[in-house]
């Protein structure tokens, strides 16, 4: 008999990342622009020249840094080697085979392949006509196997947000079998005081957990540390289900000296938050319908036309990313590269 993997994930398309190509624009993969600070930089070399040492595999430094910084006790926060990872853990962590898990969609294409590797279901509810999760969809599709409610805000890849007062009725009425994830991989994009920080929900009800990412505003995406902050017993087993040493010694020094230089960070997502409001602003002048974003990217509902626009694009070296048939996301750049973009945005609506 020869080996044989499981017939499964012979038929689960895997995880599809934005593509890099050389000399082209990339925006297809909610980056920052700018590369680490010069101190980032330094703290990322300092660690690398230790690197004949195994990491700290609790990234305890990290997490309690993190601890101070939000509020929360050091046993509610665990790391991982990217949110993504996380959700993984999340899955692995809570769900017997068979169990549920439930998000709008479309929402992080990460959602379903984490929950069919973990060998749990996936049940989705749509969202709704302004591309928004609809929170009474999801609770209509909670079940009793329902294990894990993600719910992310802002949601990847239409930007749209929820309030902090319709989130906080739907918690409320969310069974407490059910841990309800917020996802706040966008959150530092943020610029509308009704989004809640969803450490205020995490602290408030005994099923909520939030993710974070130093990914995105923090702009350490290659080097992949993520954390979440859940109930503590779920903790416990996050960390059991963590892959020993996954955050590297590097990503740990990298996202401390981050933390150091928040000020910093968080004024280059000002920029940024500037940059998306003008992009989407052009955009809606240029005619296209582009649904209200709090993230650091633009989403374009164009159905049929998203993999034409998507190669339109391509052919003037800016990689964006399409679903195809439903739509295609553009993350915000440098201002010289959104306006690139607007440039094509305007021939492709005239060609
Ligand atoms: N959640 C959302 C909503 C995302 O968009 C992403 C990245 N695209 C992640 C989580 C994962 O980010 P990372 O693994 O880089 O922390």
């Amino acid at each position: 008999m020869s080996v044989t993997t499981r017939p499964d994930l012979v038929s689960l398309p895997g995880y599809k990342p934005g593509r890099s190509i050389p000399g082209a624009i990339k925006l297809a993969s909610n980056e920052v622009p700018g590369g680490p600070l010069p101190s980032v930089l330094s703290a990322i070399a300092d660690a690398a020249a230790q690197a004949n040492r195994y990491p700290d595999s609790g990234a305890w430094t990290l997490v309690n840094r993190l601890s101070e910084k939000l509020g929360v006790p050091a046993d509610r926060i665990a790391v991982g080697c990217g949110s993504v990872s996380l959700c993984q853990q999340l899955v692995q962590s809570l769900c017997e085979p068979g169990d549920e898990v439930l998000f709008a969609w479309r929402s992080f294409e990460a959602y379903p392949i984490t929950t069919q590797v973990a060998n749990a279901r996936v049940v989705t509810a749509p969202l709704d006509a302004s591309h928004t999760h609809d929170l009474g969809a999801l609770l209509a599709a909670v079940t009793p196997r329902t294990k894990v409610l993600y719910v992310c805000n802002p949601n990847n890849p239409t930007g749209t947000v929820l309030h902090r007062e319709a989130l906080r009725e739907f918690l409320s009425k969310v069974p407490p079998h059910v841990l309800v994830v917020l996802d706040e991989a966008y959150f530092e994009f943020v610029t509308d005081p009704e989004v809640p920080d969803g450490m205020e929900f995490a602290r408030e009800f005994p099923n909520v957990a939030v993710l974070r990412t130093f990914s995105k505003a923090y702009g350490l995406a290659g080097l992949r540390v993520g954390y979440a902050v859940a109930p503590e017993d779920v903790v416990v087993a996050l960390r059991k289900v963590f892959t020993p040493f996954s955050v590297n010694a590097v990503a740990q020094a990298a996202a401390v000296a981050s933390l150091d230089a928040e000020d910093e960070l968080l004024a280059r997502c000002t920029e940024i938050t500037a940059e998306r409001d003008r992009v989407r602003a052009a955009l809606v002048e240029l005619g296209y319908e582009i649904p209200e974003t709090q993230a650091n990217f633009v989403w374009f509902p164009l159905g049929e036309r998203t993999v034409e626009f998507a190669e339109f694009m391509l052919d003037r070296k800016l990689v964006v990313r399409p679903f195809a048939g439903e739509g295609a996301r553009v993350t915000i750049g440098t201002p010289s590269e959104n306006d690139t973009f607007l440039d094509a945005a305007r021939a492709f609506r005239d060609a």
